[in-house]
């Protein structure tokens, strides 16, 4: 299996996230993926390649472009007002309820107010290199897909920083650009095929379902965490189901805390027959692995040997498969279970 994967991640490199009222190191760090590239390097079965570039076009086809530009300059402009500032975190959020019965928000001139009409929240700090990470993780996304556009059966697209959660005009939840949506979108148009994307990370992919919520050709399917307990706690509920054409594109499985390996299936299963009932032509997985049992944020209870079925489970559909890396924070075993899911997708023996 191709693995597409790049260095420049590491020029995201928060060292503190703000979260339930302190603040802490991050969870989402880059030993996280070179966790899992260890692990795959090890076996030859999976073959690394260094993204190429694809320029803003393609996320501009999902997100607004004045986020675009946002991302490209705030961390430079933050320093101009307030020198010697590291991660880089709004104070003032934009909520509708700030404005109400003034009318509709435009965006600010201040940084310190762009920065709350972008984020919508306090645990992704921008740094430095925050942008040209993330745009590296579109290019990962997007050379996996290519590959899959290729001819091959599967690719893995090794994405850091992750993407489900930012939506077409605000980022958060250790996400900036939404390398899924951008590739859903890309499958879509450039093959006129139907797409789904079948989001498996502990946490409700609010982005990507905002972006297709009203598309016909694009299925979102996601099992997570309950948001009446899990974040981002907004969205993901089983009554969100899509809106106009896309009214019945949109499928959510909200799971209880505790579920494991038997119960997980049974729902994962649900979710498949969703997605052969939409008759797509091509797959994209939003992997998060943080549905595993040992994760420090989440409250699934997933085992490696469950996370090895759910990819074997996804690879019945029959389906080219662009798998992109999303959340999953029990670094020690990232690397076990990453190759564990993709073992089980693309039905390698299991090894002791
Ligand atoms: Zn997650």
């Amino acid at each position: 299996m191709k693995v597409v994967y790049t260095l420049r991640h590491r020029l995201h490199h928060p060292e503190q996230e703000f979260e339930h009222s302190r603040f802490q190191k991050p969870f989402e760090t880059p030993e996280r993926v070179e966790i899992i590239q260890a692990a795959l390097m090890a076996d030859p079965r999976y073959e690394f390649v260094a993204p190429d570039e694809w320029g803003t076009g393609p996320i501009a086809a999902v997100h607004d472009p004045g986020l675009i530009r946002f991302l490209e300059t705030a961390w430079q402009e933050y320093q101009a007002t307030h020198p010697y500032t590291r991660d880089v975190v709004p104070d003032v959020f934009a909520l509708p309820g700030l404005r109400f019965g003034i009318g509709d928000p435009i965006e600010p001139t201040s940084i310190d107010a762009r920065l709350g009409h972008w984020c919508y929240e306090t645990t992704t700090p921008l740094t430095h290199g925050s942008y040209d990470a993330a745009r590296s993780s579109v290019d990962v996304a997007l050379s996996a897909a290519e590959a899959v556009l290729s001819g091959e059966r599967w690719a893995y697209g090794l994405c850091r920083p992750p993407g489900h959660h930012a939506a077409r005009s605000v980022y958060g939840g250790y996400c900036f650009f939404n390398n899924a949506a951008v590739v859903a979108e890309r499958l879509a148009t450039s093959t006129g095929s139907r797409v789904t994307v079948l989001d498996l990370d502990y946490h409700h992919g609010n982005g990507t379902q905002q972006i297709f919520y009203d598309r016909a050709d694009v299925q979102f399917v996601s099992l997570h965490g309950d948001p009446a307990r899990s974040y981002p706690y907004h969205t993901g509920f089983a009554e969100e189901c899509g809106t106009g054409p896309g009214l019945g594109s949109t499928m959510n499985l909200p799971l209880a805390a505790g579920v494991e390996d038997t119960e997980y299936l049974r729902v994962l299963d649900q979710a498949l027959s969703a997605v052969s009932a939409f008759a797509p032509e091509m797959l994209v997985i939003s992997l998060g692995l943080d549905t595993h049992l040992e994760d420090p944020i989440s409250d699934l209870a997933l085992s490696t040997g469950g996370l090895r079925a759910a990819g074997a489970a996804v690879a019945t559909l029959g389906l080219p498969t662009v798998v992109l890396q999303e959340g999953g924070y029990a670094i020690d075993l990232l690397g076990e279970n990453a190759r564990a899911w993709l073992d089980g997708l693309a039905g390698y023996e299991q090894r002791t």
